[in-house]
């Protein structure tokens, strides 16, 4: 049951980290315009079903007036919110209140703060720490994310169809470029389940600025700009889908076998397969593996 709306809300961010799944950078370009905004939750008060909006990013912060009114509207139509920052803005704790208070007042529901060394380094009091601490202090949930460096120990991750909460990278996106060369692998027909995403009966989707619906960073269902969301989850199923058909099937594994991928030995997890045969399908199928960005491409 389709119950989390995840608004991409741009793709733009301060930082460049290794293991981010988007690709993005002060440079990676989309970002929703407020009319496609209002447009979006209007479809998502047509999913009955639904009743979580995450705003998230990129980071979401840097389009501060933008945040403000799509919690504002989401809350008026009666979701729950939430939202993921790396609190880049809370140079002070009196800098975290003065973003803070007005999201407090809206009454968001979660504030996931991405707290690690990927973002702050090894400060011991940093941006994300300041954030939580004044988000507590208003009474707003808080919770922290902090992604572990590749460790080689393999990849430990969120719940089936969760957000992620912490654990350790996983290599889809930049970690696949940075990250992933020199990590001990494992042999590439033992990675036979998406271990990550709930692919038949997903439980959450992300909309990026483009209008994709991407059931993971990079495989689109629909486009929002001509299909309202409703009808796109009403009539998606995941055995007629090019991509995520195979996955169900036989995970990344199934995924390379059909289209003829010629594999290396090892991956270090299951996404790097995945990741790495959609990439090479990309021109096969434009229109679900897409936007190209999130693949590092131009
Ligand atoms: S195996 Fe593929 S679809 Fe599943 S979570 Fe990893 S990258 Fe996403």
């Amino acid at each position: 049951m389709l119950a989390q709306l995840h608004i991409l809300l741009t793709y733009t961010c301060p930082f460049e980290c290794d293991h981010c799944f988007v690709y993005s950078s002060p440079y990676a370009e989309g970002t929703f315009s407020v009319g496609r905004l209002n447009q979006l939750l209007d479809q998502a008060q047509d999913v009955p079903t639904i009743d979580w909006i995450y705003f998230e990013g990129g980071e979401s912060f840097l389009f501060y007036p933008l945040l403000v009114e799509g919690v504002r509207s989401a809350r008026e139509r009666g979701f729950e919110v939430g939202i993921v920052t790396s609190g880049f803005f809370a140079a002070t704790e009196a800098d975290a209140e003065l973003w803070l208070r007005p999201l407090a007042q809206l009454g968001i529901a979660d504030l996931s703060v991405s707290d690690d060394a990927f973002h702050h380094g090894e400060e011991t009091d940093n941006p994300a720490k300041r954030t939580i601490r004044v988000a507590k202090h208003l009474g707003i949930p808080t919770g922290s994310i902090s992604i572990d460096p590749p460790d080689g120990f393999g990849t430990i991750g969120q719940a089936k169809g969760e957000p992620v909460a912490g654990g350790s990278v996983m290599f889809r996106g930049r970690a696949v470029d940075r990250l992933a060369p020199g990590l001990p692998g494992r042999a590439w027909d033992t990675l036979n389940e998406c271990p990550f995403e709930e692919l038949e009966t997903p439980t959450r989707i992300h909309v990026d600025p483009y209008g994709h619906v991407q059931l993971c960073q990079g495989i689109s269902i629909g486009n929002v700009w001509k299909t309202p969301v409703r009808k796109i989850m009403e009539h998606y199923r995941a055995a007629d889908h090019p991509i995520c058909g195979p996955l169900v099937e036989g995970g990344p594994v199934e995924l390379a076998s059909s289209y003829g991928f010629d594999p290396d030995d090892e991956y270090v997890d299951e996404c790097h397969l995945c990741f790495e045969t959609r990439r090479s399908l990309l021109h096969r199928f434009p229109e679900v593996l897409t936007p190209h960005q999130v693949y590092g491409m131009a």
